[in-house]
């Protein structure tokens, strides 16, 4: 079922999304070879957590043992921070972040390169945000679900990546994961119509290779099946009769 959201829910969820933006912008200047995601984790958390009622919203949930996701090279989403995984130059790490702040939840992720990345790295990055960008564009009333994936997967495809299907945007809000799915590809307009009040995260995950993908053996960590690179960004949009508004970039 979806829940749109009042002004007020979005103010409130505006609120937590710029503790969320704050969060990566402070991540970013952490990232460096050696250190490990384990202390990134650690980091995120008591950033976020010095913002008075924000909580990090992915820490116990579903049991996940983390407080925010960091994936690496490879790894998709939903990696499992660790002491012993250190970052080394070249990398690239996915840090997905949700953020919980009076009772209303955001959720962003952000790809950042690790020291000195390869040209070709980097554009899989570049073309993973425009993807965003040409969804979010779509996050537009009257619009359809299948406008925003249709938007995302031209991006990718014409770059000559793929987009990952087995996981997928959705909604957010009053709960970390609501309806509607969003998936990144798609049809123009197909599926769930988009009414003003809709907070979806709209999240492309982008892959060298092919589309499909694998889960480890610690039933968390998705990683590319073929081991190529994968990229990750997400944003957290409301639908509003002004247009699209993105409420976790500051
Ligand atoms: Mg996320």
């Amino acid at each position: 079922m979806i829940q749109l959201k009042s002004a007020r829910e979005i103010e409130t969820m505006v609120a937590g999304g710029r503790i969320l933006a704050l969060t990566h912008a402070h991540l970013r200047t952490q990232v460096r070879p050696g250190i490990s995601t384990g202390q990134l984790d650690k980091i995120a958390e008591e950033f976020i957590r010095s913002h008075d009622g924000a909580l990090p919203a992915f820490k116990g949930l579903y049991g996940f043992p983390g407080a925010i996701c960091i994936s690496v090279n490879d790894e998709i989403v939903h990696g499992i921070p660790t002491p012993k995984r250190l970052l080394g130059d070249g990398d690239i790490v996915k840090l997905d972040v949700g953020v919980q702040y009076q009772g209303m939840f955001t959720d962003a992720a952000i790809t950042v390169p690790v020291g000195t990345i390869a040209p070709e790295t980097q554009r899989l990055i570049d073309v993973t945000e425009r993807s965003l960008e040409a969804g979010m564009a779509q996050a537009v009333v009257g619009n359809y679900v299948g406008d925003i994936g249709h938007a995302v997967q031209q991006v990718v495809e014409r770059a000559g990546f793929s987009v990952v299907r087995e996981l997928v945007g959705h909604g957010v809000g009053h709960l970390p994961h609501e309806d509607p799915q969003v998936p990144n590809h798609g049809k123009p307009k197909r599926g769930t119509r988009l009414q003003a009040g809709l907070t979806i995260a709209i999240e492309p995950m982008v892959n060298v290779g092919g589309p499909a993908t694998r889960t480890l053996a610690d039933k968390w960590t998705v990683v590319t099946l073929d081991g190529t690179l994968s990229a990750h960004v997400e944003h957290t949009v409301a639908v509003t009769d002004d247009g699209p508004r993105i409420l976790t970039r500051l």
